[in-house]
Order: structure tokens, then C-alpha cells, then sequence
């Protein structure tokens, strides 16, 4: 089959690439799996906050708001970030990043810590801080509303298509797959952890991308806790954090475990770190752990994505690194694909913000 665009890879980013591609031509999306959300996209913890990442991070998520808002994707959630005795350099960090950027993001005493979440041990802290505009995702909803736009504007979404194959044919790309041969002039990597292995299957230098394993619990509250208007309660270095999740309680110890790509599980030991941390800090028992899972958040060196043409492969394009931003930046990395695939100039947005192609492109992993 030829069309104009192929992607690689169904989960949010190459759903929400897709969608805006398709605005500019015939897009194909192939999903290795039955059902486009298997893997890290359908295990993440659905926060969208604008304190977290480097520059790039918010600029692209900050940018991403407007399309959540339209659509009703975010619910209130805040958070209450807290910091022990000897996190005090952690919290100045904190404070001084946070005020690179216009949201609102105040050191707040123990006492308004406690009211917030009074769940928390007195003395497990001596600092907070809190981020009242944090908000939950609809992360199954934003996910669909991407796959809905690529529907809507005459583009494909192809499950089960196993191990996507792309190569070079001289005159732009052919992809095999399970559900027969595509052929485009350009092709989007956005394969999740294992966009390097197709960017090798294809003859393309890889970026280095590490995909580092988390995981997460849900757990019952106790019957007599009003969980449900808790804001997530965060430790200030992201060794623990935890939040309300349809009337249970979900944790994670925020590991981040070097993997190969795969369907991730959640390792006992792992499982066991969450539980402690989680009764260190707070008064709750964890009982009975409801459900367990582990997702893979895939960085490469300096925690940027990675969006742009490869230096060496013309017309194959990577929209990978994502890392643990990748839902709540999803609609402004969708945009900025389509910009770089199809020669446009950067959104506006983006580049009102100060954001230069440069700063995501591959060639920056390569300079040294
Ligand atoms: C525990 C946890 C908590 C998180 N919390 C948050 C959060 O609060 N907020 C946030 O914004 N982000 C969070 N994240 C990160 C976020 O989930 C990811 O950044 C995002 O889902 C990455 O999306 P993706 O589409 O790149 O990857 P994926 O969802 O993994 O999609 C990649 C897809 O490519 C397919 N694929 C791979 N190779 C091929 C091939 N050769 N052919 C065809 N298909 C292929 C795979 O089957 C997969 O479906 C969290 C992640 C985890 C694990």
C-alpha cells in the first residue's frame, strides 16, 4: 500500500503524530499489538504537572494545556511535594525552577501540608511545597481522541501488525509488517522503547535510548479515609509518590531500572521499596495490594525527546525519548512532528516560548 506517511508505533505518540500528520496527507499508524495501548501508554500514573523536567518538558507541556482544556481532559489534583530534614538543598532546587515559570508553586507550612494530607507522619518532614494546579489525565480519553482525529481526517490505525520493518528503497521507505507492505516518502519512529531497534532494523544510527522500568500499586484505603479529594503527595527527590485512583490509593517507589524493551512486569523487590516508603512517610497500611504493574519510561542522555529527520536517513523521523512526560506532553509532540515531517516552521507557540528545532533534533546526541 502507498501512502504519504507512515508511523511507527500506536501508543500516544504515535497517535497524537499521527492525527496531525493526517491533516497534511494519507497516514498509516502500525501498532506491533492488538490493542494500541499496551504497552507504557496504557501503565502511567495520568499527572499532568508544569514542575517537572527540564526546560524542554515544560515548554512542550505547557503547551499541551490548551488542548486538554478544549477537551476536558484534566480534573483537579494538585500536589503536595514534601522534603525530610535532609532535603533542604532538594526544596531550594525545587523553588528556584519553579519560578522560571508562571504557575503556581509555593512553599507551604506543615500545618497546610498536614490539612492537605493528613495521612502524612508529622515527623517524617520538615518542608512542603504545593502545586495547586497539577491536575489528573484522562489518559485512555486522550489517547482515543488522537486515534478519533486520525480516523476523522482519512487516516488508518493497523493493529496487530507485528515487528514493523522499515527500509530504505532509494526513493523514500517500504515498512513490512504482518498486515502486508507499506510504502511512503516518510516515516515516523515513535516505537516507545524500542525505537531504537527499529531505527537499527532500518539502518539508522541509534540515539541511545535507555528505557528504565517503573512501578506502580494500587491499594485499598482504610474504610473510614475520604481518599477521593487527596492531592498526590510527592517526595521532593521522586523517590515515592502517591495519589487517589478510583477509590484506592496508587504508589509507586519511582524506580527507574535500566531494561530492554519488553513487556514490562513489576519486580517484587521493587514492589516491596513502594510499600515501605509509602508506611515510612504516611500512617497508611498498605493490606492488600489490589493491582501491580510496571511501564517503561525511555530517555536518552539529557532527558530531551527526540524529534527530527535522522541526520543520516532521510525521511525517517524519530518522535521518541519521552520519558515520563509523555501523555501530558503528547499534543504539543504531535504538532511539532508534523511540523518537522512536513518542512513547516515551528508551531508558534513553541517558538514564542523559545523553543529551537535544534534543541530536539537527533544531531545534538551525536555532537561530541
Ligand atoms: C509508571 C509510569 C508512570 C507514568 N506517569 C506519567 C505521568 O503521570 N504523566 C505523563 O505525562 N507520563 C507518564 N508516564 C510516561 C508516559 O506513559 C510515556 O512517556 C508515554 O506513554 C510514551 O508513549 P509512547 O507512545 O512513546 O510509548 P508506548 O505507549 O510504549 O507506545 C509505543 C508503541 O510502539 C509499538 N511498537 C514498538 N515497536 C514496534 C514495531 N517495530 N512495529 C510496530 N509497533 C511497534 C509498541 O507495541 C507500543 O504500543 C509514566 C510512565 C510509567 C511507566
Amino acid at each position: 500500500m502507498d501512502t504519504d506517511f507512515i508511523v511507527i508505533g500506536g501508543g500516544v505518540a504515535g497517535a497524537s503524530a499521527g492525527c496531525e500528520l493526517a491533516a497534511h496527507g494519507r497516514v498509516v499508524v502500525l501498532e506491533r499489538e492488538d490493542t494500541p495501548g499496551y504497552h507504557t501508554t496504557g501503565r502511567s500514573a495520568a499527572l499532568y504537572t508544569e514542575n517537572y523536567g527540564n526546560r524542554v518538558i515544560r515548554i512542550l507541556t505547557i503547551a499541551s494545556k490548551p488542548f486538554f482544556d478544549r477537551h476536558g481532559f484534566l480534573s483537579p489534583r494538585g500536589v503536595v511535594f514534601v522534603g525530610t530534614a535532609e532535603q533542604d538543598a532538594a526544596i531550594e532546587r525545587a523553588l528556584a525552577d519553579g519560578k522560571a515559570f508562571p504557575q503556581t508553586f509555593e512553599e507551604i507550612s506543615k500545618a497546610e501540608a498536614l490539612r492537605r494530607l493528613p495521612i502524612l507522619r508529622p515527623d517524617y518532614f520538615t518542608r512542603a511545597i504545593h502545586e495547586p494546579d497539577a491536575t489528573d489525565m484522562d489518559v485512555h480519553g486522550i489517547h482515543q481522541a488522537f486515534l478519533k482525529g486520525l480516523r476523522d481526517r482519512g487516516g488508518q490505525l493497523v493493529t496487530s501488525a507485528g515487528d514493523a520493518v522499515a527500509r530504505p528503497t532509494g526513493k523514500g521507505w517500504e515498512v513490512e509488517t504482518r498486515q502486508g507492505t507499506f510504502r511512503a516518502p516518510v516515516v515516523v519512529n515513535a516505537a516507545g522503547a524500542w525505537a531504537d531497534m527499529v531505527a537499527e532494523a532500518a539502518g539508522v544510527r541509534p540515539i541511545g535510548l535507555v528505557p528504565k522500568r517503573r512501578t506502580a500499586i494500587t491499594f485499598d484505603a482504610p474504610s473510614d479515609t475520604p481518599v477521593h479529594g487527596w492531592p498526590m503527595g510527592l517526595d521532593i527527590e521522586e523517590t515515592f509518590y502517591f495519589k487517589p485512583e478510583a477509590g484506592r490509593v496508587l504508589a509507586s517507589p519511582a524506580d527507574e531500572t535500566p531494561s530492554d524493551p519488553c513487556d514490562a512486569q513489576p519486580d517484587e523487590y521493587d514492589v516491596a521499596v513502594c510499600v515501605d516508603r509509602i508506611e515510612r512517610a504516611t500512617t497508611l497500611q498498605v493490606r492488600r495490594i489490589t493491582h501491580k504493574w510496571a511501564g517503561l519510561r525511555s530517555f536518552v542522555a539529557d532527558k530531551t525527546p527526540v524529534v527530527g529527520e535522522a541526520p543520516d536517513a532521510p525521511g525517517f523521523f524519530w518522535c521518541a525519548g519521552q520519558g515520563g512526560y509523555g501523555i501530558m506532553t503528547s499534543p504539543a509532540m504531535g504538532r511539532l512532528v508534523a511540523a518537522v515531517a512536513t518542512g513547516a516552521a515551528m508551531p508558534a507557540d513553541l517558538a514564542a516560548m523559545g523553543l529551537a528545532p535544534a534543541e530536539l533534533a537527533a544531531q545534538r546526541l551525536f555532537a561530541a
